[in-house]
């Protein structure tokens, strides 16, 4: 799995710096978060498999989170495209992207684009597969926000494979059986129990996206244990206040959310363009000062997901 930072400026776009985007690949799969102006440039950049790209997620409806949707479908529509897109977030996506897909007169499509508007308040799954959920989660801004979580479900615990052949469980179905949780019965009479050769399941990977948003217990709660957290860093401590009225968070409260999840990682983003040269190090050194380790993004920065051992 890997994830890529697409644009990481708030607001406004720098030289460096575009607007909030980030890609999910996974198993060839490829997902969007949000899709600032710009994005489409960066996907081209970033080498973005187009192949099995089916879902972008919203999180809310501000300028710098989805002026880029009417170029990229209209490059996808001038493709080949013929598979449907979905795109999930707030109510009022469709009205925006029908909007621009219909002026001055409405685009021939040719493949559909179809909308899954969310309630401010929803609290859920938006997607399920066999292999996967992506959960939503409101947060706190000054419009209707989401947060989301991209979890794959958990994996059956390790076969121990040593330990049947010491116990002379045969190859064939009788491993297949044990691995999926039923009992054995031995051509001698023994009946094997599962939990003798089958580990605890392990917990697929999860990858979370919080911005934009104030700190707050959701971001928490949607971040717990998670592989890689992104979420918003607008300011620093010397503007906590100007983040608190805007309902953005500081680089520390973001530091915060990650230690209290659990998450492993943590990736800040969407920085004020204020926040250029040295100021910059001074962000870091705040974030730092509360999760070690933690990751300041820049456009195109890649960061993978190692399978679950
Ligand atoms: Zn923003
Ligand atoms: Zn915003």
């Amino acid at each position: 799995m890997e994830v890529i930072m697409l644009g990481t400026s708030s607001a406004v776009p720098t030289a460096r710096r575009g607007l909030s985007s980030v890609a999910l690949i996974r198993e060839g799969e490829s997902f969007l978060f949000d899709c600032g102006e710009g994005t489409q440039m960066r996907l081209i950049k970033a080498e973005f498999p187009r192949r099995k790209f089916h879902h972008i997620f919203i999180t809310h409806l501000h300028g710098d989170h989805i002026f880029g949707l009417g170029g990229l479908i209209s490059t996808l529509n001038l493709g080949e495209r013929e598979y449907p897109l979905h795109i999930h977030g707030p109510i009022g996506i469709e009205r925006f992207v029908r909007f621009i897909l219909g002026f001055p007169r409405p685009t021939r499509m040719g493949f559909e684009v179809i909308y899954d508007e969310l309630d401010p308040r929803f609290d859920g799954t938006v997607l399920e597969t066999d292999e996967y959920r992506v959960l939503a989660k409101p947060l706190v801004h000054t419009l209707p926000a989401l947060g989301y979580r991209f979890e794959e479900h958990d994996l059956p615990g390790r076969f121990d494979a040593t330990r049947a052949d010491a116990l002379g469980v045969p190859f064939g179905p009788e491993r297949g059986a044990l691995q999926r949780g039923n009992s054995i019965t031995l051509a001698d009479g023994r009946v094997i129990h599962p939990d003798a050769l089958v580990g605890p399941s392990r917990p697929g990977r999860a990858f979370v996206y919080c911005t934009d948003t104030a700190y707050c217990d959701n971001a928490i709660a949607l971040a717990h244990n998670a592989d890689v957290l992104v979420h918003e860093a607008t300011y620093g401590d010397d503007l906590a206040e100007m983040a608190r009225d805007r309902r953005h968070s500081t680089i520390r409260e973001a530091a915060t959310v990650a230690v209290r999840a659990g998450a492993k990682r943590l990736i800040a983003t969407h920085f004020s363009t204020r926040y250029d040269g040295p100021l910059m190090e001074q962000l870091r050194t705040e974030g730092e000062s509360v999760f070690p380790g933690m990751i300041m993004a820049k456009d195109l920065l890649r960061i993978t997901i190692p399978p679950v051992p």
